[in-house]
């Protein structure tokens, strides 16, 4: 035999970690007394307690405590008790608690390892080497975010009390990403862990208390669904942090619909792995393990979509299967496992259900010839070829350990595949031409880009998604904003709008037609309807009629906007120059839109003239700001770069409100329009007539046809069509809290991101009425890692 025969010969011998510690603690604590609340360990309310059982032999671990919603009241008034203190300590007192945080985790680090792999069912590799490590680093990274919040985020304040739920899949990494930010912005918190995997957010409860976090600033309760409920729909909480199902994610956003609550939801994914015919086929195939098999495919950011370009598919796929083969499926506690069991026998019922679906329609399954641990939740790894796009295992998530396979010929089909998803996690572009690469990020819908690499993480860099992978990003300044408050001016209580008028029909023929159209895609369009609204002055005289927009003008409007390329494509530069010339050219019609604000609102001649400058201003910030509120780069402690890219959200909606109509109007449609957005803007219902009068000084003024639309009509009305049009990305509410909180409630359909005023105008004249808070609601952050070196 020579060397080579013999190294192929060799076989791995068992590496079992030890569990004897972890057996100890399991077996020396109280798990009836496991809600941590206030800083006591209580029961919960009645006595109730769940199951947690080990994935890879189905043994019981433990019975929790299953809290009820009694113990969710006690646990937010532990967290609002603690509060005042918390939030008033300073940044330094904080850093160091974060920080005692960080070093008594580093100090138990193998036992979090250890208990995170029993409970969970994850390879001990990945939890010691992955889910600790950045566990501990998420806590020492933002112990110098609570110092830093003053330099960094000015007038900028915690939110307050949090609710946070997370899901099994990185139980003790999820709770860092949520309370290590939430604390240093001087948040107290009520978090609920999985019921799957409760353990390791009971040894960071005791943690906690060794490290001297103040009583009630961490109060972690354990159970299921209804525990979750009773958090989301709390009063005593000012906002909720989710991560988990998109499915859960919805019935969050409609159960917060109105209630004022801050949102951030991190939801599934399917995220696509792009790999060109010029990638590195070898390094290709490593990442795919690491990004379809790592934690079995429980992941949602797992690059579930192999998405290959035609010419390699076939040497790609043979590689894959050969790769696939040397996969170790075994004990998760064994050091060379590399695929363990699932979290538990429901998760592998669904995974092997998905399967079948996916074969009754034409995919193509192969397993490796590997036998599995006789019990446990173990599945071997799966590659699905032959996967029409409308496939099941194309557009469902699987979280399992299963890879689905297309191809594709050119750069464009690539993400156009890669792009048909309603979700927008993560994606992984291979190919060894970094210029083809940076062009393919871009034009991807995903929240996070790895360029020839895949799960990367760190607590510099943003993590989030787009569409309906949720909103919010977690991790590094970006994370920050989820757990601050900008001071806003507020203005006044919004009534529901009370114009009387009825609709009047539009006469054809008319020789002078009084009538403003609506304005979508560069033209002046007649509403569907041909129905009108009368628009009074101040003295109840008739001032004129507008269109009376309709549900189908609404979606005319939309797909004006969609269709306008040219703008979200425009350079920064060249977006700056128009919104100058619109402001230049509005100048010269001051005294005209003074006068018309004078007749409609009654406003005396100084004030008109006042709102007319300011709006003017305003477009002027706008343009200027255009090309300076740019994305940055973090440094991540790895070989790599990763660009903190702002891109524009879409298509925006803009309900603008009726106080100060032109400057409110203005004051949300520039910012919108300075970074790239489209949009369709229902104005004021009472005087919608400066904003018709506005798209007159749009037309001459190089605004790109379908860049700026706008629909008149009833607010309440075209509020709700707007939030239910699956092709608005972004709405922005500042009309009365009834619609505010219908349209919000009817935003699920593609998770939308909205921001609402829930009721309150803004006082638009102030200078907190306008810059970076209106900037940050207009973009996404898109964060491209680019990794360095040879
Ligand atoms: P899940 O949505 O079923 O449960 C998540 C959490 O929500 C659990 O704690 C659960 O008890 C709780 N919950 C369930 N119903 C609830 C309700 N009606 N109200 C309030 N809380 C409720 O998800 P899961 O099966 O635990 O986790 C898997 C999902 O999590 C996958 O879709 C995955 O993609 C997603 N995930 C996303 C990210 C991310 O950062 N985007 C990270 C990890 C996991």
């Amino acid at each position: 035999m020579n060397i080579l025969e013999r190294y192929h010969a060799m076989e791995y011998g068992p590496a079992p970690e030890a569990r004897n510690e972890a057996d100890a603690w399991l077996a020396g604590r109280d798990f009836s007394k496991a809600l941590f609340i206030g800083g006591d360990w209580k029961a919960a309310g009645g006595g109730k307690t769940f199951d947690t059982s080990e994935p890879s032999s189905g043994k019981l671990l433990a019975k929790v405590s299953d809290a009820n919603a009694a113990d969710i009241d006690a646990a937010v008034a532990a967290a609002a008790k603690a509060l005042p203190k918390w939030s008033a300590s300073s940044g330094y007192q904080r850093a160091k608690v974060l920080y005692a945080i960080g070093r008594a985790m580093q100090r138990h680090q193998r036992l979090f390892a250890v208990l995170e792999t029993i409970d969970n069912g994850k390879p001990i590799r990945e939890s010691r080497d992955i889910d600790v490590p950045l566990a501990i680093r998420h806590f020492i990274h933002h112990a110098g975010w609570a110092q830093a919040l003053d330099r960094d985020f000015p007038g900028q304040k915690g939110v307050g009390v949090v609710g946070q739920i997370i899901p099994w899949n990185f139980p003790l990494l999820m709770l860092a990403w949520k309370i290590a930010p939430a604390l240093a912005a001087g948040c107290t918190v009520v978090l609920k862990p999985a019921e799957f995997t409760p353990l390791t957010s009971i040894l960071f409860a005791e943690i906690c208390e060794r490290a001297g976090v103040p009583k009630g600033v961490v109060n972690i309760v354990q159970g299921g669904p209804e525990a979750g409920a009773a958090i989301v729909n709390h009063p005593g909480i000012q906002k909720i942090a989710f991560t988990g199902s998109s499915e859960v994610g919805k019935i969050i956003r409609k159960a917060t619909a109105g209630s004022g609550k801050k949102l951030s939801l991190e939801l599934g994914g399917k995220s696509a792995f792009i790999v060109f015919e010029d990638a590195d086929l070898d390094s290709a195939v490593e990442g795919l393990v690491d990004g379809i098999w790592f934690n079995q495919g429980q992941v949602c950011c797992a690059g579930s979509r192999l998405l290959v370009q035609e010419g390699i598919a076939d040497a790609l796929i043979a590689k894959v299967k050969t790769r696939m083969s040397r996969l170790r499926v075994g004990s998760p506690l064994d050091k060379n496992t590399d695929i363990g069991p699932l979290v538990d026998l429901t998760q592998l019922d669904r995974v092997k259900g998905l399967i079948a679906e996916g074969a009754r329609q034409g995919a193509v399954c192969w397993q490796p010839d590997a036998t599995l641990p006789s019990s446990g939740y173990y599945h071997l790894p799966t590659l699905a070829t032959g996967v029409s796009p409308a496939n099941i295992l194309a557009q469902e998530e699987v979280f399992g350990p299963v890879l689905a396979t297309m191809t594709f010929r050119n750069t464009e089909e690539a993400i156009e595949l890669a792009n048909n998803t309603r979700y927008g996690l993560a994606a992984s572009v291979w190919s060894e031409n970094v210029n083809l690469t940076l062009h393919v990020a871009p034009q991807l819908k995903a929240g996070v880009v790895w360029v020839n690499g895949t799960n990367m993480f760190d607590a510099a860099c943003g993590f989030g998604g787009y569409r309906e992978s949720g909103f919010g990003r977690e991790g590094g300044r970006e994370g920050m904003f989820e757990y601050l408050s900008a001071k806003l001016p507020l203005g006044p209580v919004i009534k529901p709008a009370t114009s009387s008028a009825q609709p009047v029909e539009q006469a054809d023929g008319v020789a002078i037609d009084r009538t403003a159209k609506l304005f979508i895609g560069g033209k002046q369009v007649r509403p569907d309807g041909n129905y009108s609204l009368a628009v009074a002055t101040a003295k109840g005289k008739l001032a004129g009629e507008v269109g009376l927009g309709s549900r189908k003008d609404i979606r005319d409007a939309v797909s004006a906007a969609r269709a306008c390329k040219s703008w979200p494509e425009a350079t920064a530069y060249n977006r700056s120059q128009v919104l100058y010339y619109l402001a230049e050219n509005l100048s010269g019609r001051a005294e005209e839109f003074a006068a018309r604000l004078t007749e409609l609102t009654g406003a005396n001649a100084k004030a008109a003239r006042d709102e007319v400058e300011l709006s003017i201003e305003r477009l002027f910030l706008y343009a200027g700001l255009a090309d300076k509120f740019e994305g940055r780069v973090h440094q991540p402690p790895a070989r790599a770069v990763t660009l903190a890219l702002h891109e524009p959200v879409g298509v925006v909606g803009i309900v603008a409100p009726d106080d100060q109509p032109l400057l409110g109007f203005i004051s949300l449609v520039a910012p919108a329009l300075a970074m790239g957005n489209t949009v369709v803007a229902v104005p004021s219902e009472r005087y919608p007539l400066l904003a018709t009068d506005l798209y007159q000084v749009i037309e001459y003024s190089d605004v790109p046809a379908g860049a700026v639309n706008i629909v008149t009509g009833r607010t309440a009305e075209l509020a709700v069509v707007l939030a239910k049009h699956d092709d608005v990305d972004g709405l922005w509410l500042f009309t009365d809290a009834d619609t505010c909180a219908k349209a919000e409630a009817e935003s699920i359909g593609n998770l939308k991101r909205v921001w609402s005023g829930n009721g309150r105008s803004l006082d638009w004249a102030s200078e907190d009425a306008a810059g970076d808070v209106f900037l940050r609601r207009a973009i996404e952050v898109k964060n491209v890692w680019v990794p360095y070196g040879d």
